[in-house]
């Protein structure tokens, strides 16, 4: 039986950087809907223009657009057992559609929050650099510096600042998650596949304790 495993949590809470590992461990595809909507925008699609506007003032893309996207990718081959979600969903319209497909094609579902403070959340947000090659490799000037100035660890890609990592943004972003994205952990705790973890710490251990989780409800 497939499975969606979704990672929940404000931004900078880890869900990039853990469902890269994640996905590969667990065997089912890291599907992000910030990096679809990056990728979009680099080839100049007629959704990556029309998102531009929100993603850099930190506002959430309308739902009706993400879902759009969000269905076609999970049409695609590798998502037949399902796929780890990571950024969706971040509102109420966007879980129901989601636990809908969810039910249609009879997979299992469990959400994992990670909770972080706000001012962890600042600090690692407005020092992350991101790999312009492979989104998924990330860095931080203080807490993993690239050995090479500007230049990703893992394949010397050129890194870059988000412009939604910059500071004005970060605040905007962190006020969405509250208002929008939040109100969410209810609607998964009523259904019974919530869990919380603490995302404050040693990265490989939030990774071990997802890892546990997912095994428990597979
Ligand atoms: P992320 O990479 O997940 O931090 O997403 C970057 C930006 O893409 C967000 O601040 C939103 O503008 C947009 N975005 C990503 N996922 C969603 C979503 N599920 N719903 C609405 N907007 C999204």
């Amino acid at each position: 039986m497939g499975r969606v495993l979704i990672l929940l949590g404000p931004p900078g809470a880890g869900k990039g950087t853990q469902a890269a590992r994640l996905g590969r461990r667990l065997g089912l595809p890291h599907v992000s809907t910030g990096d679809l909507l990056r990728e979009n925008l680099e080839r100049g699609t007629e959704l990556g223009l029309g998102a531009r506007a929100y993603m850099d003032q930190g506002e959430l893309v309308p739902d009706a657009l993400v879902l759009d996207m969000l269905r076609a990718r999970l049409e695609c081959e590798d998502c037949r057992g399902g796929c780890l979600l990571d950024g969706f969903p971040r509102t109420l319209p966007q879980a129901q559609a989601l636990a809908r497909l969810v039910a249609e094609q009879g997979w299992r579902m469990l959400a994992i929050s990670l909770e972080v403070p706000d001012g962890v959340l600042l600090e690692r947000l407005s020092g992350r650099r991101v790999c312009r090659r492979d989104g998924a490799h990330i860095q931080h000037v203080l807490f993993s510096p690239p050995r090479q100035a500007g230049r990703c660890d893992v394949c010397g890609g050129e890194l870059y600042q988000r412009e939604d990592d910059r500071p004005g943004v970060i605040g905007r972003r962190l006020e969405v998650y509250r208002l929008q994205t939040a109100p969410l952990l209810e609607f998964f705790s009523a259904l019974g596949v919530l869990s919380v973890l603490d995302g404050n710490r040693d990265m490989e251990r939030v990774l071990i304790e997802i890892e546990r989780l997912a095994q428990e409800a597979a």
